[in-house]
């Protein structure tokens, strides 16, 4: 936990020697850290910071245990896993008792990209198509691959736009999306987002003979946290295999029991959902790159009937494998699906009551440690409120908590921290963000009463467009 360098010097250096396009946190005065431990980072001064979106770090920053699975093994053992190991057999034995009876066959890679990037390819062999559907919004790795199917990287600077067997469908967003909850139900929000998703399969169809895959995280983390309504899913993967495609669940950041009530996210749609192909990542190994694939029998004979070998020269060797043991031994013994379940709750039940005091905040959504806070200049219009976003965030690093936004907008504050995160960390939060919340309606306040008062007590168009963005804690109720 010793710095080598003075802070400067590192943020020079990397300057100097790193690309410019592998961006930082905070870029107006990035991190430093030097060591950490369950929910807390500890900076070169010796500050400690409340981490709120590490979703990496599952069990907890240098879980003791993990690290002590990683050493033993490191010690003894570390090669590719073209000689026989127990380790990868047993832990794939194992990581399969947690999905449907279908999935029953993995592949081990070493990142969430290399994951999607082979599901791809699984998909292409097996259905003998091309044509992709894909959520606007959606980040799925970034090799070159995912890069074209992932809205948001090729619709956005630097991107090359829309290939044309890339089909976007609208992310069945119903509190900012194309269809809302303001003029539908859940139950026809859910269909009207999968009939998106049937006229581009209709579309595929007519144009090159069916669709190879559907690709989604089972809710979605970049498009600001997005919880599909009921049923979506069930909708959709029956669209898509009409078509003759697979259903692919993304479920790198949203899997491992962050949800709580399920060890995977697309279960909380139903237990007959089953997706052909799952990818998993980030919390696999606790912050070891460990990644995998799991998909069913057929596409995995498919994929190995063309004779091409698969090699993967990391994936699955016996110190990753030990690692991610070690991961769901703590998910299980540790009971941190119950955590997630119980601090979520508290959480979302505690920015509702926020939701109450402050107009700022226009919806909470999300389940067990995947939570967002969507804030709005107007809970009417639901206006995003972006630039409020990145103040909070930046006032809540300078009282050390780190969190961070997210969504097309960059306005949903995201909650998405080690599943070890407790009732203390979450009253640590809560205080916080409200504070700083009362403090902006404070300061908006005294500037409409400035204001007010130059202008003798007649309130013009614009102070009330403020009044009506519900920031003046005072007039709250109307909002
Ligand atoms: N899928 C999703 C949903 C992700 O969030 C990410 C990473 N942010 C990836 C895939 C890619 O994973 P990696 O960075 O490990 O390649």
């Amino acid at each position: 936990g010793k710095q080598r360098l003075e802070k400067e010097v590192t943020l020079e250096l990397r300057n100097k020697y790193i690309g410019p396009s592998c961006k930082l946190f905070y870029r107006d005065d990035p991190l430093k850290i030097l060591r950490a431990s369950g929910t807390y980072m500890y900076d070169e001064k010796g500050h400690r910071y409340l981490d709120c979106i590490n979703n990496v770090c599952h069990v907890g920053h240098c879980n003791p245990y993990v690290v002590s699975a990683a050493m033993q093994q490191m010690a003894v053992l570390n090669t590719n896993s073209r000689f026989l190991h127990d380790n990868l057999v047993l832990y794939a034995e194992r990581l399969l008792t947690f999905f449907p009876k279908e999935l029953c066959v993995c592949f081990f890679v070493n990142s969430g990209s290399e994951a999607n990037d082979l599901a791809l390819r699984m998909a292409r062999t097996h259905t003998g198509k091309k044509d992709v559907i894909t959520l606007d919004h959606a980040y799925h790795g970034h090799v070159s691959s995912l890069i074209d199917i992932s809205p948001y990287k090729f619709n956005h600077p630097g991107g090359e736009g829309q290939a044309d067997w890339v089909h976007v469908a609208p992310v069945a967003d119903v509190y900012r999306g194309k269809y809302t909850d303001k003029d539908y139900s859940l139950e026809e929000l859910s269909e009207k987002y999968a009939d998106e998703v049937k006229q581009l399969c209709d579309k595929a169809t007519k144009k090159s003979g069916g669709v190879c895959l559907f690709v989604a995280e089972s809710m979605q983390s970049c498009g600001g946290q997005i919880v599909y309504p009921p049923g979506y899913l069930r909708q959709v993967y029956k669209h898509v295999r009409a078509a003759g495609g697979l259903c692919l669940a993304d479920e790198v950041q949203v899997g491992f029991g962050r949800v709580g009530s399920h060890m995977w996210a697309f279960q909380t749609q139903g237990d007959d959902i089953v997706p052909d192909i799952v990818t998993l990542g980030k919390p696999m190994g606790n912050g070891h790159p460990i990644s995998a694939v799991i998909t069913t029998r057929e596409v995995a004979d498919s994929f190995g009937a063309t004779g091409m070998e698969y090699f993967n020269t990391f994936g699955g060797n016996p110190v990753s494998a030990a690692i991610a043991d070690a991961v769901l031994d703590v998910i299980e013994n540790e009971k941190l699906r119950e955590n997630a379940t119980m601090i979520g709750s508290y959480l979302k039940q505690e920015f509702n009551s926020m939701k109450q005091k402050h107009g700022i905040i226009g919806d909470v959504r999300g389940q067990g440690m995947f939570l967002g806070v969507d804030l709005v200049k107007n809970r009417k219009t639901r206006e995003p409120a972006t630039a409020e976003a990145a103040y909070i965030n930046k006032r809540l690093k300078e009282q050390y908590v780190l969190l961070s936004c997210d969504g097309p907008s960059r306005n949903v504050l995201k909650f998405k921290p080690p599943l070890v995160f407790s009732l203390n960390d979450a009253k640590e939060l809560l205080e916080k963000l409200d504070n700083i919340m009362t403090e902006m309606e404070v300061a908006e306040c005294e500037v409409n009463d400035a204001a007010k008062s130059t202008l003798n007590g007649t309130v013009n168009s614009h102070h009330k467009s403020q009044i009506s963005n519900g920031h003046c804690s005072d007039i709250q109720v109307k909002v």
